[in-house]
């Protein structure tokens, strides 16, 4: 139990073993948590005291539920990063090419945290547009919204299509380099980005950071809000267990019921329906592909 007097925050921004806590009433101020352990996360809501009567720095006493929490593959370490998700934005482009294989691995991450996830395909403006858009195609047959953006050409287009998809909601932004990310965070929130890197260089005695995960509102009045996470590699995905990972997959997922064996891998078994679905061209084999790398991935890093 804690106790009543203590004061309710957003966490916004962490750098190293501080943490930029934003109060209802929108004031922010720097807390470190109680203790020596630090695994706060952007989007965290936490009780907090202040210290020594300061307005500006507090102590962080306690950690309230997650909704749900995402993890990011940081070399060999598994790091939480971000909590209490509405959606995640998956934001591709038609040039640099998407990574199937990424694109996969960050709806995994966001089907297994529960949170919704929408892919946004943006620069259709180019012409390998309709190449990029058919790539596309069997996660829309999947259920998942792809929404088609020339962020650069059309923005005012673009911003209507993406108001509706951000409003009253909490939305993680993530995608490769060079997709128009940048300039989404700089046409939606001017000079947003500059200010951060400040903070950020100021807080981490001089130390420049490109990874800095960042909460930014769009409209507080309707609780929308952007989540920023530039620098952005790999969604971890190591605390899904092996036989998990079809459940996140909605096309493996729609056959996997149907094959022989209960504990079917779905890779070499007899009488499994989801090889035969990849046979028959009703899952892609390049899903099936990547599925099959995940599989390999967790047998070489684990024992
Ligand atoms: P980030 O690395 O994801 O932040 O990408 P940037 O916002 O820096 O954009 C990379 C490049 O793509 C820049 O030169 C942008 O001007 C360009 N770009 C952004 N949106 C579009 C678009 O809709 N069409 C085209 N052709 N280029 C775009
Ligand atoms: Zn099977």
């Amino acid at each position: 139990t804690r106790p009543v007097e203590l004061d309710l925050g957003l966490v916004v921004a962490g750098h190293g073993r501080h943490y930029i806590v934003e109060t209802p009433e929108g004031h922010r101020l720097i807390c470190h948590p109680r203790g020596k352990k630090s695994a706060l996360v952007v989007g965290d809501r936490v009780r907090w005291l202040p210290v020594g009567g300061d307005q500006d720095e507090g102590v962080i006493e306690h950690l309230e539920p997650r909704r749900n929490l995402l993890f990011r593959q940081d070399e060999w370490k598994t790091k939480s990063f971000a909590a209490n998700l509405d959606q995640l934005l998956i934001w591709l482009a038609v040039d640099p090419q998407f990574s199937e294989s990424q694109l996969t691995r960050a709806l995994i991450a966001a089907e297994s945290a529960g949170i919704d996830a929408t892919i946004v395909l943006n620069k259709t403006d180019l012409p390998d547009a309709a190449a990029q858009r058919a790539r596309l195609a069997p996660y829309r047959a999947m259920g998942y919204a792809v929404i088609e953006l020339s962020l650069k050409h059309a923005f005012d287009a673009a911003s209507g299509t993406l108001n509706e998809r951000l409003a009253g909601r909490t939305t993680l932004v993530l995608g490769p380099s060079g997709t128009g990310k940048s300039t989404l965070i700089n046409a939606l929130l001017p000079g947003a980005r500059a200010q951060v890197g400040e903070i950020s260089q100021a807080l981490n005695s001089g130390r420049h950071t490109t990874t800095t995960t960042q909460w930014y509102w769009l409209d507080r009045a309707t609780n929308s809000a952007l989540i920023d996470s530039p620098g952005f590699q790999e969604f971890g995905l190591q605390q899904i267990e092996a036989q998990q990972l079809p459940a996140y997959m909605p096309d493996l997922r729609a056959h996997a019921g149907g094959c022989k064996f209960y504990n079917c891998t779905h890779r070499h078994e007899p009488g499994c329906a989801v090889i035969a679905a990849v046979e028959r061209g009703d899952v892609s084999a390049s899903r099936w592909r990547i599925y099959g790398d995940l599989l390999d991935e967790r047998a070489r890093t684990r024992w």
